[in-house]
């Protein structure tokens, strides 16, 4: 079960990715978590990517195609991997395609948890925090007894500045234009399973799991 989770920010794809991983014992593949990891400790690859990060911008296709082609020749990626993060460019998908063609496998599913730009707009704003004690709210999701206030203290809540409108508008712009053409190419591919983000958590494992079912059986 060779498959690759794509989302936009607030789409729900760390969550779908945690279900996936457990039920089919597949191991999680994120770039950007092996890079933070590598930062943490310092190696080389961490030294390589840090600077990169640090600004926001993307470690370099040669760095990361190079981590991730180490990472699925390894034992546990034999019977499955879900990419998450991975590819973020064209050439990496195309690296990716010629990789696991030398190996004799290829990509089963590229599942998109897709949601509308408006939905994501609300759920990615509608975090406040407590100045005093750091508590988080979520209008929609977890909102305080009294609105504005925090439950804790009382203190009037604020909003950080990547969750503010125009911040949240901007960082999904950049990334709908990053990742059309990777939708494109694995959508003539015939690779690219739509689901619905839209819904409660659980049904959209469930529709993920209902396409993944007929690959496992
Ligand atoms: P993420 O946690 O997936 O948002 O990744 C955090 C950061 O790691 C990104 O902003 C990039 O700097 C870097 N990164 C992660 N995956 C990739 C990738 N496939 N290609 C290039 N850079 C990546």
């Amino acid at each position: 079960m060779n498959l690759i989770l794509m989302g936009l920010p607030g789409a729900g794809k760390g969550t779908q990715a945690e279900k996936i991983v457990e039920k089919y014992n597949i191991p999680h593949i994120s770039t950007g978590d092996m890079f933070r990891l590598a930062i943490k400790e310092g190696t080389e690859l961490g030294q390589k990517a840090k600077s990169y990060m640090d600004e926001g911008a993307l470690v370099p296709d040669e760095v990361t195609i190079g981590i991730v082609e180490e990472r699925l020749s390894k034992e546990d990626c034999q019977d499955g991997f879900l990419l998450d993060g991975f590819p973020r460019t064209l050439a990496q998908a195309e690296a990716l395609d010629q990789l696991l063609s030398n190996l004799g496998r290829q990509i089963d599913y590229v599942l998109h948890v897709d949601v509308d730009q408006e939905e994501l707009v609300e759920r990615l704003t509608g975090r406040w925090i407590c100045p005093e004690c750091g508590t988080a709210y979520h209008v929609r999701f977890n909102p305080p007894k009294v609105e504005g206030k925090c439950d804790k203290d009382g203190a009037t809540l604020i909003q950080r500045k990547d969750d503010q409108p125009a911040t949240v508008k901007n960082r999904l712009e950049v990334n709908i234009q990053q990742t059309q053409p990777m939708l494109d190419f694995y959508s003539a591919k015939g690779d690219l399973v739509a689901i619905n983000g839209a819904q409660d958590i659980n049904q959209v494992f469930a529709d993920i799991d209902e396409k993944l079912q007929a690959i496992s059986s």
